[in-house]
């Protein structure tokens, strides 16, 4: 994991992850979103699962708090939601990208987590 990020997590990556603003506009683009009350196929929740699972594992201060779990090494439910954003609940088409009004592409920063 700390490979594909080291390769992967560019700066313009890590912006966007920065970046929302809880608008809730690319709720409106995901497909996901139509079939699915579940609050977690939002895009904007699934880049939050992503910077959760990086801040808590890989940051190189956050990630030594006692609030962060003190571990770099992902247990098994961070692991599931991290599956689930990445792989059963984005095909990473980009529509989201064209309503964000800070230009985050969803698509973009779940090709990372998938890399990982
Ligand atoms: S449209 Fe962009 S800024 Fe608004 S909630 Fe979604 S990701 Fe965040
Ligand atoms: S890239 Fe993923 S989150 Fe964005 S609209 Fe497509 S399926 Fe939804």
């Amino acid at each position: 994991m700390q490979k594909a990020l080291k390769e992967n997590l560019t700066r313009q990556i890590q912006f966007m992850l920065k970046s929302c603003v809880n608008c809730g506009l690319c709720a409106e683009a995901c497909h996901y979103c139509f079939e699915n009350d579940d609050s977690a196929v939002i895009p904007a929740n699934k880049i939050h699962t992503l910077s959760t699972f990086l801040n808590r594992y890989f940051h190189p201060v956050k990630s030594r708090l006692a609030g962060f779990g003190r571990s770099n090494i992902p247990d098994d439910q961070a692991l599931t939601e991290l599956y689930q954003a990445a792989f059963q609940n984005c095909s990473i088409c980009g529509k989201c990208a064209l309503t964000c009004p800070m230009g985050i592409n969803t698509g973009e920063i779940l090709y990372l987590a998938r890399a990982t």
